[in-house]
């Protein structure tokens, strides 16, 4: 491949402040925003606030509102600490703007890491740290980019508003949400750096929890006959919920899946997934169990809607209310995305992102959900995510959380050629 002159002057800008890099995201990583509780969220928006200021942006705290707090108290256990967000705005009079927005809270740290989490810790030719990769590595690598564009004088051909906000990782109502619901999102496109760097990311399912309560009567277990056994009569839900997981798994979206779904799995697109996850019930081995409680979750692709997916998972267990007492639940939660892989948008992000890494980045899909997908069906802008770190070597969410310097970088180079004015 031939390198243009331009491309190989960034190489050597961009090597040559790897120490600096290094630096912000260290800086981040020492601020434990995990949630639960997410307690420091204040701390790591004053701490990035100065950085924007020297890069010519005006930046507010976006303080989610108590009541919204409350209600998410409801739903997830342990949070606490006011819920700030960084909104940073930089209006150069370009004819389109662009919003930028990653999350700033991280999963707990967990057990067995062998580094300590919340410092970074260089080994060969990896830093380590809880949210290096998920999502804290793309917050340093947008400083960074920011300020060599400013020293450059590289002029953004976009106006700018980066949103980087928090309480994405509990998967409730996060602060982009609240920022889409509060109008705060208007930029022309929206780019989003939470993800993985394998592939531009234009596709997400919706997700949708679910509970069943299989209701029974409880005796003493040398007389059953007294009573009714709820977790054998479960059976019945599981037997139905198994035909619905079949029939439910054949369908299929028309967003592609990523190069490395396709070598495992070997579908070529994004499919629906029905899972059971959860199963608890039962008192004590000599009593009949009076109720046995079913959990799990319905991720739905962009081609089904919320609605139906409700609809289809009563049904299929209708014909059961006649000879079982059950109570049906379910709970939506994020909707699926999806961005026409032919949109300009999503074009100059591929375009950007494969100039920078040196290799083709394919338009993909995932079988997760993203709170971006909230956003943006609020907003209607075209999205499409594309993060720093590797969804099979990072281990975002586990242990030893890890990202390559080389990716960092080449994330700092993909950020420049995609805001760059041409
Ligand atoms: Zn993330």
């Amino acid at each position: 491949m031939k390198m243009e002159p331009e491309k190989l002057e960034l190489d050597e800008i961009v090597d040559a402040t790897e120490d600096e890099l290094i630096g912000y995201l260290s800086e981040l990583v020492r601020v434990p925003t995990f949630v639960p509780p997410g307690e420091y969220y204040e701390e790591i928006v004053d701490l990035l606030i100065p950085h924007l200021r020297d890069s010519g942006f005006r930046c507010e705290r976006i303080v989610v509102p108590e009541e919204i707090v409350e209600r998410m108290k409801e739903d997830v256990a342990g949070l606490s600490g006011e819920r700030v967000n960084l909104l940073a705005t930089r209006d150069a009079g370009n004819k389109h703007s662009l919003d930028i927005y990653t999350h700033l809270d991280v999963v707990p740290a967990g057990e067995a890491w062998t580094t300590n989490p919340y410092s970074t810790v260089r080994s060969g030719d990896r830093l380590y740290g809880r949210g290096v990769a998920d999502s804290k590595g793309s917050v340093a690598a947008l400083m960074m980019a920011l300020r060599i564009m400013n020293e450059h004088k590289i002029r953004s051909r976009y106006n700018l508003r980066v949103a980087l906000t928090t309480d994405e990782e509990i998967g409730v109502y996060s602060g982009l949400c609240y920022f889409a619901d509060k109008g705060l999102l208007r930029g022309n496109y929206l780019l989003c750096m939470d993800g993985d760097n394998e592939g531009v990311c234009v596709a997400t399912n919706g997700v949708m929890n679910w509970e069943i309560v299989v209701n029974g009567k409880a005796c003493h277990s040398s007389t059953p006959f007294l009573g009714t056994n709820a977790i054998e009569r479960a059976k019945l839900v599981m037997d139905a919920l198994k035909r619905l997981k079949e029939r439910v798994e054949r369908r299929e979206s028309k967003a592609p899946c990523s190069p490395f779904m396709t070598r495992v799995t070997g579908q070529k697109h994004i499919k629906p997934v029905f899972n059971l996850t959860m199963i608890s019930g039962g008192v004590k081995e000599n009593i009949i169990p009076p109720s046995c409680v079913l959990r799990g979750d319905r991720r739905y692709i962009p081609e089904e809607n919320e609605q139906d997916v409700v609809d289809e998972f009563e049904n299929a267990l209708a014909p059961l209310k006649s000879e079982l007492d059950f109570e049906v639940h379910c709970h939506p939660g994020y909707p699926p995305m999806y961005t026409d892989p032919e949109e300009e948008w999503v074009k100059e992000v591929q375009t950007a992102a494969s100039a920078a890494f040196g290799v083709h980045k394919p338009v993909t899909g995932v079988q997760g959900g993203l709170d971006v997908a909230y956003a943006v069906q609020k907003t209607g802008q075209p999205v499409c995510a594309f993060g720093v770190g590797s969804s099979m070597e990072s281990n975002a969410h586990g242990a030893d959380e890890n990202i390559r310097i080389e990716d960092l970088k080449n994330y700092v180079k993909f950020l420049i050629m995609l805001l760059r004015d041409r």
